[in-house]
């Protein structure tokens, strides 16, 4: 049977619980030094390590089988993927943050307002559904510190804590989406047994945890 290839953050904020999972899961693997693929020893499957932005995309063209992402990126990169599993981990929600000055205090405020984020299309779509004008500004990093150097009046950013909002005299002024990390697979490829033992695995794994 051909070996599966399943895709994981590099480094970052989901690395390390996606390798646990696969660990937990009875894989014996290499984690991530320098080489971008690690043979699983006991089972046709092979880990790619990639940066997160790319693993929907990788998903959807079937370069990987599978991949473990967070809801976020998969809505931001709009691919069509098949959800398998919610992992329960990676919790952080998308939020709108303004700065604690007085100047904005509803929703209708925005309209004419720049807002910063690293997820335009999700904004958009949030923007629109709520009537919304307002200029997206995309910057790839960095986000809470915009409006104190005046490039704009208000963020769109992912929040675990809310820590770094405060400390960048941020308030949180609604919710855009909540997300967790998640196992994605291809469409119409549900059925594989490979993937089908897999699954099993992991959804054994989660019991477990309850
Ligand atoms: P990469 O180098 O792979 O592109 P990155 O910098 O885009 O990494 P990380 O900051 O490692 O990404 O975050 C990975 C994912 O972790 C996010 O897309 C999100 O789903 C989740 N996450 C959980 N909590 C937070 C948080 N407080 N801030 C940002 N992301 C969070
Ligand atoms: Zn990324």
């Amino acid at each position: 049977m051909k070996t599966l290839k399943i895709a994981i953050q590099k480094s970052g904020r989901l690395n390390e619980k996606s390798v646990e999972l696969l660990k937990n899961c009875g894989l014996s693997f290499d984690n991530y030094k320098s080489s971008l693929i690690s043979p699983v020893s006991n089972f046709p499957l092979e880990i790619l390590f990639l940066r997160d932005d790319d693993i929907p995309e990788y998903v959807q063209d079937g370069i990987a089988d599978l991949g473990i992402v967070g809801e976020n990126v998969i809505n931001e990169t709009e691919v069509d993927v098949a959800y398998l599993q919610m992992l329960g981990f990676g919790k952080c929600s998308l939020k709108l943050a303004i700065p604690n000055n007085g100047v904005i205090t509803k929703l209708e405020d925005l309209n004419g307002k720049a807002i910063a984020t690293s997820y335009p299309v999700i904004l958009e779509k949030f923007l629109a559904d709520n009537k919304i004008t307002a200029d997206i500004r995309t910057i790839s990093g960095s986000v809470e510190i915009s409006p104190g150097l005046g490039l704009s009046d208000a963020i769109c950013d992912l929040v675990s804590t809310g820590g770094t909002l405060k400390s960048n005299g941020l308030i949180p002024f609604g919710d855009v989406m909540h997300s967790q990390a998640v196992l994605i697979g291809r469409k119409g490829e549900e059925e594989n047994p490979l993937i089908v033992e897999l699954m099993q695995r992991v959804q054994s794994v989660l019991r477990a945890k309850e």
